[in-house]
């Protein structure tokens, strides 16, 4: 099964003309299909100006539950999607922890964004170097929390998950303490909590969810996340902005096919 490569560009690059020169180089290494999520201010005019053959599906790295209303600074679901943006990262470490979001807040976000045929991808993961097992607890806590009431959604979910390209839910695996580029974490223990993440997806859902793995990925490590089959793709931030280690990153997961 071909892997899934999710680029977070977080609050970069500095201008739209990098930002598009960026797009178009990604889009020009791949044949496959990659996500990109660039900044708000840049979405329109980088979904506007793709290119008809590229492949690349644009994401929001955040969004707004509630579709219109009094929210000031906020983006709807609604508005993403006409717009033609695909989805949007939810509970990324940085907007959990740096921007105070908790668990209801994220859970309300990926309600409205597969109710709205959007797709959620649910970032979770343990805040320290925690054993094992302390870090399965931290994560099982999280996922019960972030994915509570979604049952109303399921047949949505479950319905579009059968073509996995079309899947409304995508699980991100991030230890925060390995965010940021260089501090990797171990690949095999990796691969064992997403094994038990979809085992308690499963278990609790009956969903058999997608889990990326997502902390310090690069040119460098990739490779031994790749020989993990339970590892289902990469969520990338950091490298995703260096030219030479997208193309590596994109070179390695084709060639893993
Ligand atoms: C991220 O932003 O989700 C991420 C994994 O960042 P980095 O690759 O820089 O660790």
């Amino acid at each position: 099964m071909k892997k899934t490569l999710i680029l977070n560009w977080k609050m970069n690059p500095e201008s739209f003309k990098m930002a598009k020169e960026l797009f178009d180089f990604v889009s020009e290494k791949t044949k496959d299909q990659i996500m990109i999520a660039p900044p708000y201010l840049y979405l329109k005019d980088l979904v506007n100006n793709q290119n008809k053959k590229s492949k690349i599906k644009i994401i929001a790295q955040n969004v707004f539950w509630d579709l219109l209303g009094a929210y000031t600074g906020e983006i709807s679901p609604l508005m993403i999607k006409k717009m033609g943006i695909s989805g949007s990262i939810v509970g990324h470490s940085e907007r959990r922890y740096i921007l105070k979001e908790d668990d209801d807040l994220i859970n309300k976000k990926i309600i409205s964004l597969i109710k709205n045929d959007l797709l959620a991808v649910l970032c979770v993961g343990e805040t320290h170097k925690d054993s094992l097992n302390q870090a399965l607890i931290f994560i099982k806590n999280q996922l019960k929390k972030d994915l509570s009431k979604i049952s109303n959604s399921i047949n949505k979910i479950s319905y579009l998950s059968a073509g996995r390209k079309n899947t409304k839910l995508i699980i991100a695996y991030e230890p925060v303490w390995s965010i940021g580029g260089g501090k990797p974490t171990d690949a095999e223990r990796s691969a064992l909590i997403i094994k038990e993440i979809k085992k308690f997806v499963k278990e609790k859902h009956g969903l058999d969810v997608e889990v990326l793995y997502g902390g310090s990925v690069d040119c460098k490590n990739i490779s031994s996340f790749l020989k993990y089959k339970e590892i289902d793709g990469f969520l990338v931030g950091s490298a995703s902005l260096k030219k030479s280690e997208i193309s590596c990153i994109i070179n390695k997961v084709a060639q893993n096919k």
